[in-house]
């Protein structure tokens, strides 16, 4: 059942903290389930996958309500690019439709941030952010002719989470929080 894909994405993921995984299972056990989510693109709800003209967009799927995780739905209309940005927290960037670069940036010495080698993402791969070792990056859709679709998990509540975007010239740092674009989240129950 379409419906049921993440509903047991959100029942397998819950189990993964009550054991208390390493960033190491999390990124081996956790990401498996991430890329069994985005395997086929048949399961996200219409209202999930809208691109706005300005700004892309983060439609929360699903909060643990203890703030383990957070699954969301990024979607970045045509050219749409992040900031450069940090999370804080460990992230999953599961490519679901379409096509996104990824690029890492590293501080340097002067306090400025260098870009690290672009990855392009096609569907089915799975990218990860760290704050232990590579937590700042920018984002942006590919294509130039239609939207590109990532489902994102964290160890967190991202879009309630302080965290930062940057000059990347001078390094200056600027807090933000995210939020969610959707007033309402799927309903995992309904039946299909
Ligand atoms: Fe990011």
């Amino acid at each position: 059942m379409v419906d049921e894909k993440l509903l047991n994405f959100v029942k397998d993921f819950t189990l993964l903290p009550e054991q208390k995984p390493s960033e190491e299972i999390i990124f081996t056990k956790g990401k498996h389930l991430l890329e069994k989510l985005i395997a086929v693109d048949d399961w996200l709800p219409e209202e999930f996958t809208k691109p706005h003209p300005q700004y892309y967009q983060q439609y929360l799927l699903y909060a643990d309500p203890l703030d383990r995780f957070s699954v969301v739905s990024f979607v970045w209309g045509p050219g749409q690019k992040t900031p450069l940005h940090n999370h804080t927290v460990w992230g999953m960037i599961g490519q679901l439709r379409g096509e996104e670069k990824g690029t890492p940036y590293y501080r340097q010495i002067d306090g400025s941030y260098q870009a690290g080698n672009a990855h392009i993402y096609p569907p089915g791969i799975v990218d990860t952010v760290s704050p232990d070792t590579h937590d700042i990056h920018v984002v942006e859709n590919h294509l130039l002719d239609q939207a590109s679709i990532s489902i994102h998990v964290y160890g967190g509540n991202i879009g309630r989470i302080h965290r930062s975007v940057f000059d990347p010239l001078t390094g200056a740092e600027k807090s933000f929080v995210s939020g969610y674009a959707n007033k309402l989240v799927p309903n995992l129950w309904n039946s299909p």
